[in-house]
């Protein structure tokens, strides 16, 4: 086995989490490489919904596939538009935004090698197979796993994940101009199915705890309910994957957890985009310096927590979980709450700057 120079920063995964860590060491003149298994950087399953209080504002409009200032809520009992001055949510294609973010982090300095996939993890280096087929050592400073929801680094940390929910996700050809949430408990439980436009394709997909409901039962029921919706999906691509809402901390002594690896996605909404770049940038500035508090972390896990509350009393029982969804919607539509109390966004915001 060859083993190559070591490293002072190495991050496994160029999601999200993993280029936003990334972009911000190599901005502050740190040594980082990023390691992502697949050939192509971006694709991913997603419905690729991001808040205007979390990312929306950061990203180039021309990179937008819709832009919404309404969205509609469906419960059993209720429907409502909440409708907001600025754009609330705007969708997003997950390769667009990959291969943007790995562009800002590669003129930021740091470098990329995809096709790279980290297998072994030891106190002092990885080991990962490259390209040709070859494995290789590679020693580091500070490892970050921003490796998603079957994180190899958390596993190396031995943290069980718990706290998981299921997305399955179907990218339909089309276009259509409303957003829309349809919180059904009688389908999907304390989840939801959504239908997201994008510009030329539309994602339909349900969301659930997955302790609430097996995958297979989720996927039988978002069939139906797209079919109520006009759509039959029966021929179509079904997309799964899983998303971790277990957290149990980011920093590690010279490891680090970010994104879907540490558990910091909504177990409410799956909203893990947003999550993921905070904590790549908080996990930056922590190695910048060891005594940044990284107080954006602290709020969304706070956030986090009042999601999980709502799933975990959902669970008790479906007469409880329907009186907690049509009390969220009633708290939505009477404007005693707004649309942010479902998002993970506080007030901290992302510093992506445009590329
Ligand atoms: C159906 C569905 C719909 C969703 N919709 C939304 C949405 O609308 N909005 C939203 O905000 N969130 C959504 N999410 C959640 C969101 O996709 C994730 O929370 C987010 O992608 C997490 O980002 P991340 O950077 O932590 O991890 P990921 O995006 O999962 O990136 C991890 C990367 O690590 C790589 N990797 C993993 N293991 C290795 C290894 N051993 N070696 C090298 N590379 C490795 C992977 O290939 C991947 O590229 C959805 C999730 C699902 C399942």
């Amino acid at each position: 086995m060859k083993t190559s120079k070591s490293v002072e920063n190495i991050i496994i995964g160029a999601g999200p989490g993993g280029l936003a860590c990334a972009a911000h060491l190599a901005r502050n003149g740190q040594k980082v490489l990023v390691l992502e298994r697949k050939y192509c950087i971006g694709p991913k399953v997603c419905a690729g919904g991001i808040t205007w209080s979390g990312l929306l504002r950061h990203v180039p409009e021309n990179l937008l596939e819709g832009v919404f200032c309404d969205q509609y809520i469906f419960t059993n009992l209720q429907r409502i538009r909440v409708r907001g001055k600025n754009p609330i949510i705007a969708t997003i294609n997950r390769k667009t935004l990959g291969q943007w973010m790995a562009k800002t982090a590669k003129q930021a300095g740091a470098e990329i090698a995809t096709g790279t996939r980290a297998h072994t993890i030891t106190a002092e280096h990885i080991i990962v197979s490259t390209p040709d087929g070859e494995n290789r050592k590679i020693g580091y400073t500070h490892l970050i796993g921003a490796d998603g929801s079957t994180s190899i680094v958390r596993k190396y940390l031995g943290i069980p994940v718990n706290n998981l929910g299921i997305g399955i996700n179907y990218m339909v050809a089309g276009q259509r101009s409303k957003m829309e949430w349809h919180l059904n408990t009688r389908l999907f439980g304390s989840g939801y199915g959504w239908i997201f436009p994008h510009k030329d394709v539309i994602s339909i997909g349900a969301f659930c705890d997955r302790k609430n409901m097996p995958a297979a039962d989720l996927k039988k029921q978002l069939l139906t309910w797209a079919a109520r919706q006009g759509y039959d999906l029966t021929r179509e691509e079904a997309k799964a994957a899983l998303v971790n809402s277990d957290f149990q901390g980011c920093f590690f002594g010279n490891i680090y957890l970010v994104g879907d690896a540490a558990g910091l996605a909504s177990s409410l909404t799956g909203e893990g985009i947003y999550p993921a770049i905070v904590s790549g940038e908080a996990v930056a500035k922590r190695i910048l310096d060891p005594g940044y508090a990284a107080p954006e972390i602290n709020a969304m896990v706070r956030r986090q927590r009042q999601h999980q509350t709502v799933i975990r009393l959902s669970a008790k029982n479906p007469l409880l979980c329907s009186f907690l969804m049509e009390w969220l919607v009633l708290l939505l539509r009477l404007k005693i709450i707004d649309f942010h109390a479902l998002e993970m966004a506080g007030r901290f915001s992302v510093q992506v700057p445009a590329a």
